[in-house]
């Protein structure tokens, strides 16, 4: 979708909700299950003032539920079946902007009302208070107040206690028992025996408040010029601002001025960035700025912290936020700045449960709420390019790298004219995946004690495995997909399920032994390649199953940053905002990986990928080199890397894609069909084939089988509706799918705007 559309959410509303006179006052409350609207109840009148967006516990069957009140009753219950609400919450009510947002976000996406709210209310503990600890303060002057016997110990921790500072909060046993050198027990005894008074303490995370007035570095003229409009926009209200700038132009630093702003301002700011887990190394950026580390947010962190963030958020206690599109969902009061950094990148886009995008999603937040958005990348998408050149963005270039850096220059290998030559392994010719002009340049790069960056955006060892004797290819139980293997774990493993087994011994179809034979190379296998060829290099392979948590990247980063590595052999997770000012080599060993399938972002995600991967080479005194092995060195994708013409792919982009109807020219909506029974979910898919809508401007292909055509055991079809810009999708599938009954056991997802196709 380009921008928010108009269409105005059916029942957020600030409006004082009218008292029914005589009767009952009742109102809508809607509840994080999937239900597709609010349900009535009824207000006990000693409950009042009860207001939308206050959060309330209700009976729904014989479950209570949180929910949120969302405006006025519709009155077509019976009163005899209006239940009451129970309780009202002690919390703040949730903010009209994110209101707005769950509706707008259900309109947009189809789903129901109710399982878009869930994502609001991700952690329910956080809306009780937390559990209080026993404190202890002392009751009594001295011991012979009471009829305890006074012994050294019991004084010793009377004393503790009256001498604790009233500014803090009470101390628990053990901090008492601290204090004066004796044992929990002691303290106990004291307040069993009337000495001590326990009292209930809550306390309240501790938040660091980042400093705005912290001088942020020497900002470039064009940095400057760039900084002033982002500040301009963070005192502006609601705005869209898309921040492009080559990696190593300092986009980072110059939004970060746009925070100090909003953080001048008094007000909240939320940072997304994809894949926050390997990002790990932002967080201390921001602290070096600001002299504090912001709140993360994403679904890796411990329960506990992430009740305790939710409450400091809607208490408005939280000033930062840097987190995973789930952060977008979080009841920021008084939220003044929203920033997508790596705006293009596919890990916005949520696939399971409610498909939404949280770039788009956050300029519906930030419109809702008068709130500026920033969208930052080296590589916009073309959906937003085109807004920018439409001029609903505003457009903030910055060209140049910091310092001046030069960009790498880029170059293809020929694959065709410069095949890998095998090498031997243990006596044996091994098939290569490096072409002698790449060994040749890893070579000279380590002789100059510089490092090499080898990006292949595959995991594993190979990923497929097939029988030499019989043809066999080792398949997934559940999925049909090819099993990976990992050798360092001697697995095979599905990377759609999950699954994994050990490696066999012997062919599972015709038993042969020794005749398992590994096809393609994934990271660990070039690892294996590069570990025969440079045998004194210091290598490391990194992907998201090698570095486990956000800790181990850091952790990780932190060694490349200091020169501890020779050669990084990386998936994606090496492609983003990492500094290596050694790193001067990059070698894509197969750029033509992503090129292939029928994704109608192929084209662009590739083109995004590696220029974020080639900008990880050559940052500071050292120019930096990309070498990206091919077969297809005339493809559009290769040309424009190697000229560094994002601008014309771009628009031969644009152009190919508005000539057949597709994004952002047209509107896509995909129906998956799943089930257990495939027979069944062929005669769903026909049904709502012939059920599809008819209408000007609006074509539905399909139902095929999905390229992933099991998954989970679940047999998958798949439906496209191909329609014009200016058609409304949504009231289109939903009359669709109301009019189709399906089989019992079969399931339709509905995807709107989908980014997979598989
Ligand atoms: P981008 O986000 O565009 O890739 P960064 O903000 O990460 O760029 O900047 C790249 C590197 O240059 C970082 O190490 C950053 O600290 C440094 N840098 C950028 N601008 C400045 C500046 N004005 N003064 C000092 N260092 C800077
Ligand atoms: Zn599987």
């Amino acid at each position: 979708m380009t921008g928010p559309g108009a269409s105005s959410p059916p029942h957020a509303s600030d409006a004082p909700i009218a008292t029914l006179f005589g009767a009952a006052r009742r109102v809508a409350v809607l509840l994080p299950v999937p239900v597709e609207a609010p349900y009535d109840y009824a207000v006990p009148p000693e409950m009042e003032p009860v207001a939308p967006g206050d959060i309330v516990r209700v009976p729904l069957g014989k479950r209570i539920e949180p929910g949120v009140v969302w405006g006025e009753g519709a009155a077509d219950v019976p009163e005899t079946k209006l239940r009451p609400i129970l309780e009202r919450l002690d919390v703040p009510p949730m903010p009209s902007a994110l209101r707005k947002l769950v509706d707008w976000c259900a309109a947009y996406t189809l789903a129901p009302a109710g399982q878009v709210l869930r994502m609001a209310l991700s952690v329910p503990e956080a809306l009780d208070p937390p559990k209080p600890r026993t404190g202890y303060t002392a009751r009594v002057a001295d011991l012979s107040e009471t009829a305890l016997r006074a012994t050294d110990a019991r004084k010793k921790v009377l004393e503790a206690a009256r001498a604790w500072p009233p500014a803090e909060p009470p101390p628990s046993a053990a901090d008492l028992a601290r204090r004066a050198g004796v044992g929990a027990a002691v303290v106990r005894g004291l307040a069993e025996g009337g000495a001590l008074a326990p009292v209930p303490v809550v306390e309240d995370p501790e938040i660091a408040a980042p400093d705005p007035r912290r001088a942020g570095p020497a900002l470039s003229p064009d940095q400057a010029r760039a900084a002033d409009a982002l500040r301009a926009a963070a005192k502006a209200g609601f705005s869209v601002t898309l921040l492009e700038g080559v990696t190593g132009s300092g986009k980072t630093e110059v939004y970060f001025e746009a925070v100090a702003e909003t953080l001048a301002q008094g007000r909240q700011v939320l940072v997304l960035l994809p894949e926050i887990a390997l990002t790990a190394r932002w967080p201390e950026r921001f602290r070096a700025r600001f002299g504090a580390l912001p709140a993360p947010w994403h679904s890796d962190l411990p329960r506990a912290q992430r009740r305790d963030i939710w409450r400091a958020v809607a208490f408005g206690r939280v000033p930062v936020v840097v987190g995973a599109r789930s952060a977008l969902f979080l009841p920021f009061p008084d939220l003044g700045l929203i920033i997508i950094d790596e705006e293009h990148d596919g890990a916005f886009k949520q696939e399971d449960g409610v498909p939404y995008n949280a770039r788009d999603m956050a300029v519906v937040r930030g419109r809702a709420g008068g709130a500026p958005v920033v969208l930052a990348s080296a590589t916009p998408s073309l959906e937003t390019v085109l807004n920018a050149r439409a001029g609903r963005y505003a457009h903030v270039p910055l060209p140049r790298r910091h310092g001046g850096a030069a960009l790498p220059t880029i170059k293809t290998v020929d694959l065709r004219a410069h095949p890998p030559e095998k090498w031997q392994r243990q006596g044996l010719p091994a098939p290569s995946y490096l072409a002698p002009p790449l060994l040749d340049a890893m070579d000279t790069t380590l002789k100059r004690r510089e490092q090499v960056l080898l990006f292949l955006n595959r995991r594993g060892y190979a990923p497929l495995t097939l029988c030499r004797a019989c043809g066999h290819r080792l398949h997934c139980p559940n999925c049909s997909a090819w099993l990976v293997e990992h050798r360092h774990r001697r697995m095979l493993q599905c990377h759609h399920c999950g699954y994994h087994a050990p490696l066999p011994e012997t062919c599972p179809s015709c038993g042969a032994a020794d005749a398992l034979a590994a096809c393609g190379p994934g990271v660990e296998r070039v690892a294996e390649e590069v570990a025969a060829r440079f045998p004194t290099a210091r290598l490391v392979v990194a992907a998201s199953d090698t570095l486990l948590g956000p800790a181990a990247a850091a952790d990780l980063m932190e060694r490349i940053e200091q020169g501890a590595v020779d050669i990084v052999i990386g998936t994606q997770v090496m492609a983003k905002g990492h500094h290596f000012p050694l790193l001067t080599l990059v070698g894509v060993v197969d750029a033509d990986l992503g090129l292939s399938g029928g994704d109608l972002r192929a084209a662009e995600r590739t083109f995004q990928l590696l220029h974020q991967v080639s900008g990880r080479a050559g940052r500071a005194e050292r120019p930096g080199r990309v070498l990206m092995q091919t077969v297809e060195p005339d493809h559009p994708v290769m040309r424009a890397l190697v000229a560094g013409d994002a601008e014309t792919f771009l628009s031969v982009e644009a152009e190919t894609r508005q000539v057949v109807g597709m994004p952002p020219f047209g509107r896509l909506v995909a129906l998956i069909v799943s089930g257990l029974d495939e027979r069944a979910v062929i005669d769903a898919g026909k049904a709502l084939a012939r059920g599809a809508p008819r209408a000007p401007d609006v074509e539905v292909l399909g139902p095929a089988p999905a390229p992933l055509a099991v998954l989970r055991r679940q047999h998958r079809h798949r439906l496209l509706l191909k329609a014009a810009r200016s058609v409304r999708v949504q009231p289109l599938v939903r009359d669709w799918l109301a009019a189709v009954k399906l089989p019992p056991g079969v399931r339709v997802k509905v995807d709107v705007d989908p980014y997979g196709f598989l």
